[in-house]
C-alpha cells in the first residue's frame, strides 16, 4: 500500500518536471520544415512561437479555410485561408547556413550571450530578433 503510493507520487513529480523542462529551440523568423501532416516537406518562416502550447505558427503552413463575414468595408467576403499553429514536434529547424535540417545545441559566448549552434555545420545560428 505504502510503496504504491510513494511510487505514484514519484511518477507525478517526474512527469511534471519533464514537462517544465521542455525547451523551445525554435524562434520567430526561423525557417522550419514540416515533418508530418499535409504540408510535410514544406518549409516556411516562423511567425510566432507559443511556448505554453508547444506550438509554432508558420507562414503558409497548415492553412485552414475560414469563413469571413462581410463587414461594412467592401472587403473580399467569403473564404480566406489562415495559418493555424502546429505542434513544435512536427517541425524542424532548417539551418540558414548550410540549408539542412539541423538539430542545435546551445553555446554560451564570452559575452554571456547564449546562441544556438547547428550540429551539422557547427555554425552559429541567430535570427535577427
Ligand atoms: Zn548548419
Amino acid at each position: 500500500m505504502f510503496a504504491h503510493r510513494l511510487n505514484s507520487s514519484l511518477v507525478t513529480y517526474l512527469g511534471e518536471n519533464r514537462l517544465g523542462a521542455m525547451s523551445i529551440h525554435i524562434k520567430k523568423e526561423d525557417r522550419v520544415v514540416m515533418l508530418s501532416g499535409k504540408d510535410r516537406g514544406k518549409t516556411g518562416r516562423v511567425l510566432a512561437v507559443f511556448p505554453k502550447e508547444n506550438a509554432v505558427l508558420v507562414e503558409r503552413i497548415n492553412l485552414m479555410k475560414h469563413h469571413t463575414r462581410q463587414g461594412g468595408y467592401r472587403q473580399q467576403g467569403g473564404i480566406i485561408e489562415r495559418e493555424v499553429p502546429v505542434d513544435i514536434s512536427n517541425v524542424m529547424l532548417v539551418c540558414p547556413r548550410c540549408s539542412r535540417r539541423a538539430r542545435t545545441y546551445r553555446k554560451k559566448l564570452e559575452t554571456g550571450y547564449r546562441v544556438r549552434v547547428c550540429r551539422k555545420c557547427q555554425e552559429v545560428i541567430e535570427s535577427s530578433s
